[in-house]
């Protein structure tokens, strides 16, 4: 969970637009809904990295009562959203720590109702961790199946053999879902590698029912690509993250998804930072500014100084070919992106002002900077940019 931050009046805030949420919730259930034939899948959020920046604790605020399963990586997530749940007397939901969780944070989990995920061998000296301690508790958990991408997950051809303490095991773990993650959804537009994991899946959850017979078991392997991309991958509910917030994984699937359904092209991205300038100063032509004195004022230059930098999450790789947006004009950082500041070029956008709020991501105006253009400029993808946004900085839902 987030610490609660301390006020900064000076520092840089991100503002989260719940029109925008609202908006991308409603386009993805109806979209699913769509789906000629098949039932809904039910809607999962995916709210890991700080739920994509924009701040776990006030995202589930927004987003706890619109989504049916709510999956985390940290059990600590999970045990803070329970506590949310009890003191502001929301109802229950379904809660899925997806990732790795020792045999005490299971059993935390398991007494708060929330479920894991058994993804490797080391489940069977949690089952029997768990029976020693007599507690009479079972673990509901989802089975991963590696089919492709190398990371948690018994493989599909030998589920027999690393899953067959499972079988035994049913007094303290019971088996309720069986899940796999794309390797290649992103990357390309076409899904030939998706097929394959989507069959080795089917194959591994028919092992699975082999070993386990009788044992429903909810499916689920969609995450914001997919989704949107292979209707058949969509089971019995989907783990949405990125798109949630109203961002792309990738330009190509940007580009695939209008063709599955046009409107996905409405996605609206919900994020924009902002931060006002610390001070803003004149410096004559043929000063030079920042560290290593990288960038030379050709002219008289009018500079505004902004308390930001790469602590706060503003990728030091854009030095030399980001800019902001002071009243709706773009304005160039010159000179390096420090640790607390970058020094912009206002001359033009705001010559008479004392003082300016800069627009780092999202709309000012007409000009916007997406965290695809930030990402873009930083050589990463729009991912990291909102994950590595300080968990220190305000959020605001606006
Ligand atoms: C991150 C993640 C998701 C969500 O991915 P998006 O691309 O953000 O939608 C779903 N499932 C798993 C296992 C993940 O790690």
């Amino acid at each position: 969970m987030t610490p609660s931050p301390i006020p900064q009046p000076n520092a840089s805030w991100l503002e989260t637009k719940r029109s925008c949420l609202e908006h991308n919730v409603a386009l993805f259930r109806q979209v699913l809904k769509a789906d000629g034939g098949r039932a809904s899948p039910r809607l999962g959020g995916v709210l890991k990295g700080n739920a994509y920046g924009h701040g776990f604790e006030p995202m589930l605020a927004e987003l706890h009562s619109v989504l049916d399963v709510i999956y985390v990586i940290m059990a600590a997530d999970a045990l803070a959203l329970r506590a949310l749940e009890a003191e502001r007397g929301w109802a229950r939901r379904q809660v899925v720590v997806i990732g790795a969780v020792t045999a005490a944070e299971v059993r935390a989990l398991a007494e708060r109702g929330v479920q894991c995920v058994l993804g490797d061998p080391s489940w069977e000296r949690i089952g029997l961790e768990l029976r020693a301690q007599g507690s009479g508790l079972r673990a509901q958990v989802h089975v991963h199946l590696d089919t492709g991408l190398g990371r948690e997950g018994f493989r599909p051809e030998a589920v027999a053999r690393d899953l067959a303490f499972l079988p035994g095991m049913l007094d303290v773990l019971e088996p309720v879902g069986a899940l796999t993650h794309f390797a290649n959804t992103e990357d390309v537009t076409e899904q030939n590698y998706a097929q394959g994991q989507l069959a080795a899946f089917d194959a591994g959850v028919a092992e699975l029912q082999k070993l386990l017979p009788g044992l429903p078991l909810e499916r689920h392997a969609a995450a914001s690509a997919a989704a949107m991309l292979l209707p058949e991958a969509r089971y019995e509910v989907v783990r949405v993250g990125i798109g949630l917030f109203g961002l792309w994984p990738s330009n190509e699937t940007r580009i695939s998804a209008r063709l599955v359904h046009p409107d996905w092209n409405s996605l609206q991205p919900a994020l924009s930072w902002r931060c006002r300038s610390q001070l803003v100063k004149s410096l004559p032509a043929g000063s030079y500014i920042g560290y290593g004195c990288s960038f030379r004022c050709e002219r008289d230059t009018t500079v505004a100084v902004l308390p930001v930098g790469y602590f706060d999450g503003y990728p030091r790789l854009t030095s030399a070919r980001a800019h902001v947006l002071v009243n709706g004009r773009r304005c160039p950082v010159v000179g390096r992106v420090m640790m607390n500041h970058i020094i912009v070029d206002i001359t033009l956008a705001a010559p008479q002002a004392s003082e300016v709020v800069a627009t780092l991501l999202g709309e000012d105006g007409g000009e916007s900077i997406s965290a695809e253009t930030l990402a873009a400029w930083a050589q990463t993808i729009n991912y990291e940019i909102v994950t590595r946004l300080g968990a220190h900085l305000r959020r605001k839902v606006i």
